[in-house]
């Protein structure tokens, strides 16, 4: 889950690391309000997770209240790569002498939490990594140990951070270190990471992924999660607790297990189709889970054919079976449906099915084959 700015801010500064936070606005009215009270120049800057907000016009310098309250009309509702602008932060603007880039993030190919910093701060760092690699540290954290003093040194060294200013980067960089632990984050990014003209060092932008495993443990972190930029079916799929990516192809997918998901979509492609989306209807797969994972997948007005593909185990296949006719009952838009159930009970599953009417298929190849000629039918 990513944070936005402000909310990454908040834990950042929570953790000791320097920044001028400011104060949220959805208003024009409101972000006048907000510069009257931090007093001076302000930056206002759309609240959407996506990054390059500065080159699509998203954050605007402003030298007076009235100023700011013009610069939130033009920046909300503002659309930046396909989110509609709700909220602005408005901060005290500084003059900035040097930008740089620094980060934690989780590199599961190093088994570590790697540092990645670089003097060439301010534009994406993906950008940098294509035209000047070169510019950019890695440095991967002893798993055990963590954060050490030698290699705020050495990231310190390899910036060029002034000499002034190395006992403050080193603080702001232990606060990087503990929001990034105490977050369970998969990322914690500033950049930039300025020093001012009047030779502050401030992290003037934030961004926070969070570990979607662990936010059963931060119940105030998962508070912070924006709705706005979620889709609505994702949003749905949680409450119901089934996993749930939304994609763009026509063929419904609901299936018990991840990984058997991910091979039931591989084997639509194969057979000529394109999976609607990746779901994991978990264990159970109950009449009332089962008509949840049916509204979801149906509320897609692409989907053209459901394929679900259930491997009994704990969960029988008969209890199963039941479970997709009774849901099936309760649906608002009729496609059709591809059934493959193996495993417990599967036997006594056919019938069931049968009876009902609905497709079925005995190996996931023909069932993904069906799956793809159903959908290429007449709706
Ligand atoms: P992003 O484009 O989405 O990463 O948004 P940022 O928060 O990083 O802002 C983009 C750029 O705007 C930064 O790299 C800065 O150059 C500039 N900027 C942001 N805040 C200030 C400020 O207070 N003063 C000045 N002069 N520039 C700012
Ligand atoms: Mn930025």
């Amino acid at each position: 889950m990513k944070l936005q700015e402000y909310r990454s801010k908040e834990i950042l500064a929570r953790h000791g690391v320097p920044l001028l936070a400011g104060e949220t606005a959805t208003t024009p009215e409101e972000a006048r309000a907000a510069a009257e009270r931090i007093g001076g120049p302000v930056v206002v800057k759309a609240q959407v997770l996506v990054g390059g907000r500065g080159k699509a016009g998203g954050v605007k310098l402003a030298q007076t209240p009235d100023e700011a309250a013009q610069r939130a009309t033009e920046i909300v509702g503002l659309d930046i790569k396909g989110i509609t602008v709700q909220t602005v932060l408005v901060a005290p603007a500084v003059e900035i002498a040097k930008e740089y880039y620094l980060s934690l993030i989780l590199d599961r190919a190093a088994r570590t939490v790697t540092v990645i910093a670089s003097a060439e701060g301010g534009v994406e760092i993906e950008e940098t990594a294509r035209t000047n690699p070169e510019a950019i540290v890695r440095m991967a954290l002893h798993p055990l140990i963590g954060l050490q003093d030698y290699n705020i040194r050495r990231v310190a060294g390899a910036l060029g951070i002034p000499k002034e200013l190395r006992r403050d980067f080193a603080t702001l960089m232990r606060g990087l270190d503990r929001a990034f632990f105490e977050s369970d984050a998969d990322l914690a990014e500033i950049n930039p990471l300025v020093v001012t003209a009047d030779g502050r060092l401030l992290a003037l932008d934030a961004k926070i992924v969070l570990d979607d495993s662990a936010l059963p443990r931060h119940p105030d972190l998962e508070a912070m999660r924006d709705l706005n930029e979620e889709e609505p079916a994702e949003t749905a799929a949680r409450a119901a607790g089934i996993s749930f990516i939304k994609l763009d192809g026509t063929i419904g997918c609901m299936v018990n297990g991840a990984g058997l998901a991910m091979t039931t979509m591989d084997l639509v492609k194969l057979a000529g189709g394109e999976p609607a989306n990746f779901l994991d209807i978990g264990g159970g797969a109950k009449a009332e889970r089962v008509a949840a994972a049916f509204r979801i997948i149906l509320d897609d007005e692409n989907v053209r054919a459901i394929l679900i593909n259930i491997f009994g185990g704990i969960t029988r296949g008969d209890e199963v079976a039941r479970g997709i006719v009774e849901a099936r009952r309760s649906l608002t838009r009729e496609v059709p449906m591809v059934v493959r159930i193996v495993g417990t009970n599967a036997d006594e599953a056919r019938p069931i099915l049968a009876e009902a009417n609905l497709i079925t298929a005995e190996s996931l190849d023909d069932a993904a084959a069906k799956a793809v000629a159903a959908a290429a039918g007449p709706a």
